[in-house]
């Protein structure tokens, strides 16, 4: 359970180094993650995972969707994107961000 974690506080405590300034940025960044949903409108999620970045949440909701570049680019400068329900099997899909101190939380549905 926490693989995930370690390599991210690794990540950021190196870049906290080299940059010198954004050490409390890095520490507030920490605790917050984002989570990538799929499903049908109005329903709850058919999928949900937490990531560290949006970016990396806008990534993997594209692979798993097949979206073109431009479509994942749209999903993450949206946190929401319109799918063709015939085509990816599902609705919408979005991504909010989250401060829970337990992202692993999310990754159950
Ligand atoms: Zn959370």
């Amino acid at each position: 359970m926490l693989d995930n974690v370690v390599p991210l506080c690794y990540t950021i405590h190196r870049q906290d180094k080299r940059s010198g300034a954004t050490r409390a940025k890095g520490e507030v960044e920490m605790s917050k993650h984002f989570i990538g949903m799929a499903g049908m409108r109005g329903c709850l999620p058919n999928m949900c995972d937490s990531y560290p970045t949006r970016g990396q949440a806008a990534e993997s909701l594209g692979l798993v969707h097949e979206l073109s570049g431009r479509q994942v680019k749209q999903l993450r400068r949206d946190g929401f994107l319109e799918l063709n329900l015939a085509e990816k099997g599902n609705e919408i899909c979005e991504i909010v961000e989250c401060n829970c101190g337990d992202p692993d939380s999310h990754n159950d549905c």
